[in-house]
This record gives C-alpha cells, sequence and structure tokens, in this order.
C-alpha cells in the first residue's frame, strides 16, 4: 500500500484547545470534521502520544481556532514542534481565554465543543463532540494540510530552527553545548527533537508529534 494516497484526502490545520487544571494547553490537529447536524457533531483524532489529549480526556471539552493560509508559520512550529508537558506554548501566541479554553487570535473561526463519546484505537484516539458554540470570525481562506505539506512545512521548519537558535544562544552562555551538536531528527517531517529526556530514554511507543511516526524514522545527525 502507498499511504501517500491518504495525503489526498483534504482536511485543514486546526489549533487545539484544552486546559490542565487552569493552566492552558495545546496542539496542531489536521484530523477534524463535521459529521452530523443534528446536534453539530464534529470528530476529532488525536495521537496518543499528545499531552492535549489526556487533557481532553480528563475535561471533556477543547476549542479549535481555524488556521487561515496568512496564518504566522510560527505557530504552527510552536504548537507543533513542542510539547505542553514541558512548554507554555499558548505564551508565545497571542491568544484569549474563553470558558475556560484558549484560543488563538489570528483565526478565521472558532468552536467550544464537549465530548459525546470516544474510541480508542492504538494510535490515536477519536473524539466525537457536540459544537457549543462557535463564531465566524472573518473570511479568509483555510489552510488545508495539503497546503501545509506541499509549500508551508519548510517556513515551519525554518521558523522553528530560527526559535530554537535563538533560543540556544541565550542558555550557552550558562550551560556547555551538547555533544557537537548533533540532534535526532525526524527523517519524515524533519521535526528535531530538543526536549530535556535523552532520546534514548523515550519509551517505545513514543511518536513524532508532528507527523505521528515512530522513533524508528528518527536519525541523529
Ligand atoms: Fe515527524
Amino acid at each position: 500500500m502507498n499511504m501517500d494516497a491518504l495525503y489526498k484526502l483534504t482536511h485543514g490545520i486546526y489549533i487545539l484547545g484544552s486546559r490542565d487544571g487552569d493552566r492552558p494547553v495545546g496542539s496542531v490537529v489536521d484530523a477534524v470534521m463535521q459529521v452530523a447536524n443534528k446536534p453539530w457533531i464534529l470528530a476529532l483524532s488525536c495521537t496518543n502520544g499528545s499531552y492535549t489529549k489526556q487533557c481532553i480526556e480528563a475535561q471533556q471539552e477543547f476549542s479549535l481556532s481555524v488556521l487561515g493560509k496568512t496564518v504566522e508559520p510560527w505557530v504552527i512550529a510552536n504548537f507543533g514542534f513542542r510539547s505542553s508537558r514541558t512548554v507554555d506554548k499558548w505564551k508565545d501566541v497571542k491568544h484569549f481565554i474563553q470558558g475556560g479554553l484558549p484560543y488563538l487570535e489570528d483565526n478565521i473561526a472558532t468552536m467550544h465543543c464537549r465530548v459525546v463519546q470516544s474510541i480508542t484505537y492504538d494510535s490515536n484516539t477519536l473524539f466525537l463532540a457536540e459544537v457549543v458554540g462557535c463564531v465566524d470570525t472573518k473570511s479568509g481562506e483555510p489552510l488545508t494540510y495539503y497546503d501545509y505539506r506541499s509549500y508551508f512545512k519548510t517556513d515551519v521548519i525554518n521558523s522553528f530552527n530560527k526559535f530554537k537558535s535563538a533560543e540556544k544562544e541565550e542558555k550557552m552562555s550558562e550551560e556547555v553545548k551538547n555533544e557537537e551538536g548533533k540532534h535526532w531528527v525526524c527523517t519524515v517531517c524533519g521535526y528535531i527533537y530538543d526536549e530535556e529526556t535523552p532520546f534514548e530514554e523515550l519509551p517505545d511507543d513514543w511518536v513524532c508529534p508532528l507527523c505521528g511516526v515512530d522513533k524508528s524514522y528518527f536519525v541523529y545527525e
């Protein structure tokens, strides 16, 4: 099977928001679609390793911010390449909190959803959720996952690397540089692993936070 075929099913890219107690958490999701209109139900799929997914299970609600084609690449890098376990992603983007849930300021639409059902697969959890509030913020074409893969990804990766080098420069005065500046890099999407836990100590079921492939797809370079 050539799984590239699946990338021809079009869907968008969204910022998913939830909360860990009072702390806002979030991630990038692409697998969202409306599946009923009486009541209004969305299907959302999250990878099981996602911290935001755990928070949705605890809170049984989430927010969605729909991204337009003019969104800053940094927004996707911030939410896609970092984990809410270790950083507050929302503090690095303009956002607002409504009903306890975080929303991106630069959105073209927002939705507030309550989970009504969930199904767990080995890799993902599928949430079926009722739309209890939504705002059609402004006109603009939604960014699709196809846009992301075909031309937007490079800008996202560049903005992340720029952020990382700025962050590293800050740290350099205090810390010794890691060995030869090598990193574990995802061969599928280019994500650079740079969290505190050594890559070797990550659990076997850990997956790339951006594209979802397992550890075997990473190379040390
Ligand atoms: Fe990846």
